[in-house]
C-alpha cells in the first residue's frame, strides 16, 4: 500500500498552498481566532467578514469552490483526493472558504435531487452567489430528530410549513434554510419526514439572536408561521427526508479541519520550544513532552481516517461509519488540544487576543470555549459512539 500523493496530486497541493498565500488577506492565519472543529469564533465568520468573502468569492472563480463536483454543475470536476488536499491546505491556513452548501446541501443534491433541482441550485452554490443554514435542531428534538415537529402542509403547488428550529447557526447571515420537516404526521416518525429548501425572505420567518459561549451571535432561533415555499423546492422525493437527511449527516461528519489541528500543534511545539517555567526550557520538561507527543500520535492516526474517506469517495463507496469515526476522533482531538495547550500554558492561556500577553494570539482562550461546539453539532459524541456500536459492531440501538 502507497500512501503518498501522486507527482500530479503533489503539483496540485503546492498550486493551492501558492493560491491561499498569494489571497489570503496577510496575516490572517495568525490573527485568526478559528479553533480546529469550533465553529462559534464570529468575528472570523466569512458571512460577516468582508475580507473572507472575497477569498471566498475567488476560490469561486477559480472553480475550487465546489471542487470536487462536476464542471457543468459549476464544478472544479476534480477527484475526493484533491478535494482533501485542497481542504486539507485551507484548514492549516484557517483560511475560509467551504460552507453548509458546497459541504452538504450540494452533495447531497448532487446525489438526490433531480435534474431540476441540480441545475437551479448547484451553480448558484458553487460560483458563491447563495448561503444555506441548516434548519434540523428543534426545542425538543437533537440527538433524536426523527421527531421534529415542524410541519409541511400541502396546498396546491405549495407548502405551507409551521414550526421552530434552534441552534441555527448562521441563519441570520445566509440566504436559504436547508430544512427538515414533517409532512406525514400518519406515519413511522421518520418515514414521514422531507427535506426542502426555504427563502429566508419568506413571510412568516422570523430570525432570533442566541449569543454562544464566547459571547457571539452565531446561532439563532427561527420561528415559521404559515411559511409558503412551492413544492418543487422539495429536495429529490416527498417523504424520503430521513434517508437523505442520513446521507447530508454524514457529509457534515466528513468536515473535518485536519490542517487545522497539525497547524495548532506546530504552534504549542514552537511555543514550548521558546518558553522557560520554573527556569527550564517547557520543551523539556516530561509532562509537556509526553503530552504533546501523544496528540502527535492521535493527529497522525485522524490523518489516515481522512484520508480514507476521501480515497472511498473516489470509489463511489459511501463512508458511514467512518464518517462517524472521523467526526468524534477528530472532535475529541480539538478539546484534548484546547485542555493540552492551556495546561502548558498556564494562566497565559486564559489570556484574550486584545492582550499583548497573550500566547498564540489569545486562540487559545476561545479555543478552550469553542471546542466544545465541535462535540456537539452534527450528532454529538455519544451519539456517534452509538452509530460505531450499531452499524460498525453490530449492537443494538440504545
Ligand atoms: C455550536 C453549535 C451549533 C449548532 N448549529 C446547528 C445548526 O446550524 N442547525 C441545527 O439544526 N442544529 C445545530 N446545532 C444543534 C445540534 O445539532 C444539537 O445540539 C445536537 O444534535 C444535540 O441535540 P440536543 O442539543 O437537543 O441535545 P440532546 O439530544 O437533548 O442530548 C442531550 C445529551 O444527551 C445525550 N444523548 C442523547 N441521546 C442519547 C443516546 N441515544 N445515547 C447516549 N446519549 C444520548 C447527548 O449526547 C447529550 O449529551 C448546533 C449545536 C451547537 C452546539
Amino acid at each position: 500500500m502507497d500512501f503518498r500523493l501522486s507527482e500530479q496530486e503533489e503539483a496540485f497541493r503546492k498550486e493551492v498552498d501558492d493560491f491561499i498565500q498569494k489571497e489570503l488577506p496577510a496575516g490572517w492565519t495568525e490573527e485568526s481566532l478559528y479553533w480546529p472543529g469550533g465553529y462559534g469564533a464570529i468575528p472570523d465568520f466569512e458571512e460577516i467578514n468582508p475580507a473572507a468573502d472575497r477569498f471566498r468569492k475567488r476560490l469561486a472563480e477559480k472553480g475550487w469552490l465546489a471542487i470536487a463536483w462536476p464542471e457543468e454543475y459549476g464544478g472544479g470536476g476534480r477527484s475526493h483526493i484533491e478535494q482533501a488536499i485542497f481542504y486539507e491546505r485551507l484548514s492549516y491556513y484557517r483560511a475560509p472558504g467551504p460552507d453548509v452548501g458546497t459541504l452538504i446541501a450540494g452533495p447531497t443534491i448532487l446525489r438526490f435531487g433531480s435534474d431540476e433541482t441540480k441545475r437551479e441550485w448547484l451553480p448558484r452554490i458553487a460560483k458563491a452567489e447563495i448561503r444555506f443554514w441548516l434548519a434540523y435542531s428543534e426545542p425538543n428534538s437533537g440527538s433524536d430528530l426523527a421527531s421534529i415537529r415542524s410541519t409541511a402542509i400541502e396546498d396546491g403547488d405549495d407548502l405551507i410549513i409551521n414550526g421552530q428550529k434552534t441552534w441555527s447557526s448562521g441563519a441570520h447571515v445566509s440566504d436559504y434554510a436547508w430544512m427538515v420537516v414533517r409532512t406525514d404526521p400518519a406515519v413511522a416518525p421518520h418515514k414521514g419526514i422531507s427535506l426542502v429548501i426555504v427563502d429566508n425572505k419568506s413571510e412568516g420567518i422570523t430570525i432570533k439572536p442566541l449569543i454562544n459561549i464566547l459571547g457571539f451571535h452565531s446561532f439563532n432561533e427561527v420561528f415559521f408561521d404559515d411559511v409558503r415555499v412551492p413544492k418543487s423546492n422539495i429536495v429529490g422525493e416527498m417523504n424520503q427526508g430521513w434517508y437523505y437527511l442520513m446521507a447530508a449527516l454524514d457529509y457534515e461528519r466528513l468536515v473535518v479541519s485536519i490542517g487545522g489541528l497539525r497547524r495548532t500543534l506546530e504552534e504549542l511545539l514552537e511555543y514550548v520550544r521558546g518558553t522557560d517555567g520554573n527556569g527550564q526550557p517547557l520543551s523539556g520538561d516530561p509532562m509537556v513532552r509526553d503530552r504533546l507527543a501523544e496528540l502527535a500520535v492521535e493527529i497522525e492516526v485522524a490523518d489516515v481516517f481522512f484520508w480514507q474517506t476521501a480515497w472511498m469517495l473516489d470509489r463511489g463507496l459511501i463512508p458511514n461509519i467512518e464518517a462517524s469515526v472521523l467526526k468524534l476522533v477528530t472532535t475529541e482531538l480539538s478539546r484534548k488540544l484546547a485542555n493540552t495547550a492551556m495546561d502548558v500554558m498556564g494562566p497565559y492561556a486564559q489570556l484574550e487576543r486584545d492582550s499583548k500577553l497573550a500566547p498564540i494570539t489569545g486562540r487559545v482562550c476561545t479555543g478552550y470555549l469553542d471546542c466544545i461546539s465541535a462535540l456537539v453539532g452534527a450528532g454529538t459524541s455519544e451519539i456517534q459512539r452509538n452509530i460505531i456500536a450499531m452499524r460498525g459492531l453490530g449492537l443494538p440501538w440504545s
